[in-house]
Parts: C-alpha cells; sequence; structure tokens
C-alpha cells in the first residue's frame, strides 16, 4: 500500500483561520430561488466557507428527483457573486467534470456510490489530469477502507494534490438509529494511511434525521476531524431529497453554537 501521497494541507486552497472547514447548503440544487435564499441564509449566518449542492443526484432507485443539472450550474455562480462562498458539486462522470469546471465551480467531490467503483474513479481522474481543483472523496456505501484509499491513490495519481475525505458512514442490512452507521474506527484507520489528509465529517448523510445532527457533530470535533458538511435548506420540509436531515441556515448556526470545538467557537 503506499503510504505518501502528495497532498497540500487545507489552508493552501481554503481560508478559515484555523477554524475547522465548515461546508454547508442543500442537498440539491431545485431552483435558482432557493439556491440563492439559502445560500443568502448561510452567509449571513457567517460560519461556512464553502456552498455545497447536488446538481447531479445518484438516487439509489429511480423515479425521484434526479437533479437539475448544467440547469442550475449558473445557479451557484450567482451564489458565489452574491455572497462570497466558494462552490461544491459532486460528480460522478467526465462530463459532470468538464461542466463542474466550465462554470467555474470551486470545489468537486466524488460521491459515496462513486467511490465504490474503481472504474468510475479511474475516468474521474483521467479527466481531471492537469486540472488544478481541490477533490474531497466520500468513503464507500461499504465498510471497505481500501476502496476509499485507492480513490485517493487514482485521484492524485492524475496529478490533483488538494484533497480531503468525508466521512459520511456506511450502509446497513438492518435498520439503525442512524441512517448510515459512521464507524468511526475507519476514519481513524484511515488516518494512519494518509495523516495528511484533512477528514471532514458529514453529519448529515450518517444521521438521516436532524435530531442527529449535534451529537454526530460534536463526535467528528471531538475525533479532531478537520471540518463538516452538513446539508442546509432554506425549507427543509419541502425539500426535494434528504427533507429529514436538512437544518434552515439559522438552524445550522444554532446547532454549531451548542458544539464544543478545540479552537474555535460558532
Ligand atoms: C450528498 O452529499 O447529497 C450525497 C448524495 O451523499 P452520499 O454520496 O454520501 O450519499
Ligand atoms: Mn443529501
Amino acid at each position: 500500500m503506499k503510504a505518501n501521497l502528495d497532498v497540500l494541507p487545507l489552508d493552501s486552497w481554503v481560508n478559515t483561520g484555523g477554524k475547522p472547514l465548515i461546508i454547508a447548503g442543500p442537498c440539491s440544487a431545485e431552483t435558482e430561488e432557493q439556491v440563492l435564499e439559502t445560500a443568502r441564509g448561510i452567509a449571513k449566518n457567517g460560519f461556512a466557507h464553502i456552498l455545497r449542492a447536488g446538481v447531479w443526484k445518484p438516487r439509489t432507485r429511480p423515479g425521484s428527483f434526479e437533479g437539475k443539472g448544467e440547469e442550475a450550474l449558473p445557479w451557484l455562480q450567482k451564489a458565489k457573486a452574491e455572497t462570497g462562498l466558494k462552490t461544491a458539486v459532486e460528480v460522478a462522470t467526465p462530463q459532470h467534470v468538464e461542466l463542474a469546471l466550465k462554470y467555474g465551480v470551486d470545489v468537486l467531490w466524488i460521491g459515496a456510490r462513486t467511490t465504490v467503483n474503481p472504474f468510475n474513479v479511474q475516468d474521474l481522474a483521467d479527466s481531471l489530469k492537469g486540472v488544478d481543483i481541490p477533490v474531497l472523496i466520500k468513503n464507500p456505501v461499504n465498510p471497505d477502507l481500501a476502496l476509499w484509499l485507492g480513490a485517493f491513490e487514482r485521484i492524485a495519481g492524475a496529478g490533483i494534490n488538494k484533497m480531503g475525505a468525508i466521512h459520511r458512514g456506511f450502509s446497513n442490512a438492518q435498520e439503525t438509529k442512524y441512517r448510515n452507521s459512521p464507524m468511526w474506527q475507519i476514519a481513524v484507520e484511515f488516518k494512519t494511511f494518509f495523516p495528511q489528509i484533512p477528514m471532514i465529517g458529514d453529519p448529515s448523510h450518517m444521521a438521516g434525521k436532524r435530531a442527529y445532527l449535534a451529537e454526530l457533530t460534536q463526535r467528528a470535533m471531538d475525533l479532531n476531524y478537520d471540518g463538516l458538511i452538513i446539508e442546509s435548506h432554506r425549507n427543509p420540509d419541502e425539500a426535494w431529497s434528504d427533507a429529514s436531515q436538512q437544518l434552515t441556515p439559522d438552524a445550522l448556526a444554532e446547532m454549531l453554537k451548542s458544539i464544543e470545538f478545540r479552537n474555535a467557537t460558532y
């Protein structure tokens, strides 16, 4: 196993002033108004550095909202121009990468259903050759550390040197408290292989329910995670995807105030 990747520190591509990186925004970009209003609420509260919004949505089963695609990318550009927040979207194919770059997206992330497939990850890596953009990689849906590590090796092999790991938990065969079991030890073990890669907790996709966000966020911070990615929507109950786990920007700000951070307050 290759133990060392050529990865730059987090503060080489986002200035958080030493605080944990906060990425917030809706599960999905639904309408221009929804993206802009949510971005304004997040910017007003001042806690976030990057706006997330899914434009291509990998739905486990067909028949639900699969994302607005290219049409939504100018909404993110507008949100960035108005609020100054950097933007991040999920990419799953080389075509997604091409479009995200065309519309000036700042950060890309690879979703849990893509990390699981080395062919897909290699296609993405090939499409990123010669591109300078931060790439975050979610853990695969199944608790297979080697697949997660391998995805980093493939993307780093394309010359990407700004990277982060997103820990979003692992699928369950049975009903459990959380939508995806955190299995924290897998993220801890990840750090023994790639200590230089920032670890970003995704309490939203672990929890599945608003009520569990604070405890999972606290746990990630207690484990010294470098950042968080949390879903936030202007009207969570009406969200077109992941309605039960999203918080309004104001509620997210309140939740973050309840967390004990090592060296920062929000
Ligand atoms: C998401 O971030 O909205 C998403 C689809 O996440 P995951 O890949 O973790 O399921
Ligand atoms: Mn989601």
